[in-house]
């Protein structure tokens, strides 16, 4: 999002705050959504994942407060302003939207801050429920806002560690540290190569145009209704195959040591798929990161269509929605491409060349109304910068 842009939603949301709250709010922050570019469902077997910012964003205008009193507004749902006491805040109360942003107070609470109420304002261009990762965007935007406001002095990694804890405590959703890290952290023009065990990270270039190519996304739009409790069997899966094989988690196997872990594990075929995956998922971000810091970015492609290969076969997590765009694009010419997020619906990205992007994408849409499925959602995606205050 150029700076024009973003000032430019920086300014309506303070606006429709000051309309909403009677007063201008204290400052305007913005946190972006994601994709993964590469390592997936590794960030709960403290492995490696590549996610880059989206120029979606979630945009927050917020006021502190003194009294105790959250009031929270988003401009994407309806419903009008909420109104919650700090004191009454508690984990799994609350099923609404309202639970992200009151998840975070409570998180920062519970760690020992002194923070004393707000008013929030909020509006979304990352689309929800996508893969992309709008409830960390919502999380994320919150805590750097409250962090500024209350001179917390947390630093990006710290920010994503308390969002986490809101969404896997206060929401009860038991998702991993990816999301909030890369919303937090990730730079424009990179893709952000993080270690989940340390949250030790690094910044690698990644400016597809300056080689004449793209990464496109592609939301099938679709979300399949078993996809939370098949995510919850995937994290059991990968516990058990750390305990049968001894070690703290599965970012402990070395690739060189997979088969000997395989062969271990015996007749127990379901975690066995479950190990080969994520070990492998690992040794591809590092090829990937090899490759991207040697100058050798249209080598990644290969190495994205192996992943997907690997979700689809192995995890089993894909979806024929998902399936079709990555056959369709290969097919087509493209680079790679793999389903991105957790799985079961969601989005997909495919690397191409510049010049056949009409074209793929052309041939993923028509691939897709020949199998009668809702047309997806295709844009391109450009590394965008990480949370960050707009005024
Ligand atoms: P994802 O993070 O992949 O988009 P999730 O299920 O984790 O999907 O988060 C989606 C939820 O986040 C929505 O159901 C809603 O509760 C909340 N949410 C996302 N965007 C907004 C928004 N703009 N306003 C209010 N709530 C939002
Ligand atoms: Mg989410």
């Amino acid at each position: 999002m150029s700076e024009a842009v973003a000032d430019k939603a920086a300014g309506a949301v303070a606006e429709r705050f000051t309309e909403l709250y009677g007063a201008e709010p204290h400052g305007v922050w913005a946190a972006p959504g994601r994709v993964n570019l590469i390592g997936e469902h590794t960030d709960y077997n403290d492995g490696f994942v590549m996610p880059f910012a989206l120029p979606h964003q979630a945009v927050a205008a917020v006021s502190r407060r003194a009294d105790g009193v959250l009031r929270l507004h988003s401009e994407d749902v309806e419903g009008g302003v909420r109104e919650l006491r700090l004191d009454d805040l508690s984990p799994e109360s609350d099923k609404n939207w309202t639970a992200y942003p009151a998840g975070v107070v409570w998180a920062l609470r519970e760690a020992g801050h002194a923070v004393t109420g707000a008013d929030i304002h909020l509006s979304s261009t990352v689309p929800s429920g996508a893969g992309l990762s709008s409830s960390a965007a919502l999380e994320v935007v919150v805590a750097l806002a409250l962090n500024d406001l209350f001179s917390l002095d947390l630093r990006g990694w710290q920010l994503a560690r308390l969002c986490q804890r809101a969404e896997n405590v206060y929401v009860g959703a038991p998702v991993g540290i990816m999301d909030q890290t890369a919303s937090a952290c990730c730079e424009a023009g990179h893709a952000l190569f993080l270690d989940t065990r340390d949250l030790s990270q690094r910044q690698i270039p990644f400016d597809l145009a300056a080689e004449g190519m793209r990464l496109i996304v592609v939301d099938t739009q679709v979300k399949h209704s078993h996809s939370e409790g098949e995510y919850g069997k995937r994290r059991a899966g990968c516990e058990k195959g750390a305990a049968l094989l001894g070690v703290n988690a599965l970012r402990d196997i070395p690739y060189a040591d997979l088969d000997a872990a395989l062969a271990r594990l015996g007749d127990e075929e379901e975690v066995r798929r479950l190990v080969r995956h994520i070990v492998t998922e690992n040794e591809r971000v590092e090829r990937v990161v090899s490759l991207l810091e040697s100058g050798e970015t249209r080598a990644i492609g290969p190495v994205l269509a192996e992943g997907h290969a690997s979700l689809r076969d192995d995890f089993r997590i894909s979806c024929p929605e998902l399936d079709l765009v990555v056959d369709t694009a290969l097919a087509s010419g493209a680079l790679g491409a793999r389903m991105t997020g957790g799985g079961f619906g969601g989005s997909a990205i495919v690397l191409a060349e510049e010049p056949d992007v009409d074209a793929l994408t052309k041939a993923i849409q028509e691939s897709f109304a020949a199998a009668g499925f809702t047309a997806p959602r295709v844009f391109e995606a450009v590394p965008a910068a990480g949370a960050r205050r707009l005024r």
